[in-house]
């Protein structure tokens, strides 16, 4: 099932401490810590707070504290990405001449996309605008990475055969904003390279990230990616994704209502079809609805 290594493998859970855990978070939680139970995986909690602006620790304490109630307990933990902005330095650095300083902000971006007229994707594409500019790197933060115009083939764990080409979904990526804030794209693909995840489990809203992460983790010498599953995500009835604001699904409010662990976790193995048999192997007998 899934075509995992059979043993000695490693995945991680890495929430963003933007706000308390909710329904979303146990979904995936369950995904990794299930199959990382049943095919013996190793759990490495990575606390993502590359977003200094929304990160804050009381979130990141509580986030421990609730997985701790769920009785999901990592093997591991991994230094958090605030921590580590020497290293990302030194990366970038590595990078040379693929990566330039970009001054271009949103709202530039999509007037030359419209003169363009490429029409509107799904997602900001970045046409290039700042590639032979020479801009003077004292003068912004902001770098960005080439991405030649390659496609990029992977198989989904549980989706099947891939093909994304980066350079068409999204151009040139950005690696630190004008604020001089690391980008997700750029942390978890060196973070993931560093920590030797092999294994990466997440939703499906992640799944148009991958081949760009895998391109990235290429010219960073990381030429076996890790492998993918990603999970059916949880939407509510009116198809938005679950927030942190829905009190509804905080897991903090399940609890005060009277929810056992058992009955979160159950919830969550239902919502996110994490297939039975793992999910007993790995949390025992749940309650029924
Ligand atoms: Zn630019």
């Amino acid at each position: 099932m899934f075509d995992l290594p059979s043993d000695g493998w490693r995945t991680r859970f890495a929430p963003a401490p933007t706000g308390y855990l909710h329904l979303g978070h146990v979904v995936n939680a369950v995904w990794v810590w299930g199959l990382a139970r049943r095919f013996g995986g190793t759990v490495v909690l990575r606390v993502e707070d590359h977003d200094l602006v929304r990160s804050r620790g009381e979130y990141a304490a509580a986030l421990r504290e609730d997985l701790d109630w769920l009785g999901l307990v990592a093997d591991e933990e991994a230094p958090r990405q605030s921590e580590r902005g020497e290293r990302y330095s030194a990366v970038l650095r590595e990078l040379g001449e693929l990566v330039y300083p970009c001054t271009c902000s949103r709202k530039t971006i999509r007037a030359a996309v419209e003169r363009l007229g490429r029409p509107e994707g799904d997602e900001v594409w970045y046409p290039g605008t700042c590639r032979e500019r020479g801009i003077d790197p004292a003068t912004t933060h902001a770098r960005r990475l080439r991405l030649e115009r390659e496609e990029i083939r992977f198989t989904d764990r549980r989706l099947g055969e891939q093909a994304q080409t980066p350079a068409e979904q999204c151009g040139d990526l950005l690696v630190r904003d004008r604020d001089g804030h690391w980008s997700y794209q750029f942390a978890v693909v060196v973070d993931d390279m560093d920590q030797g995840i092999d294994v990466v489990i997440r939703g499906e809203d992640l799944l148009a990230s991958t081949g760009r992460q895998i391109q990235l983790a290429a010219l960073l010498g990381r030429h076996e990616p890790p492998r993918f599953l990603h999970h059916p995500l949880v939407l509510r009835p009116d198809g938005e994704k679950l927030s942190k604001s829905n009190r509804d699904t905080g897991i903090r409010e399940l609890r005060a209502a009277g929810w056992s662990a058992e009955r979160v976790l159950a919830e969550a193995v239902r919502l996110g079809e994490l297939p039975e048999e793992v999910a007993s192997a790995a949390f025992g007998k749940l309650p029924e609805r």
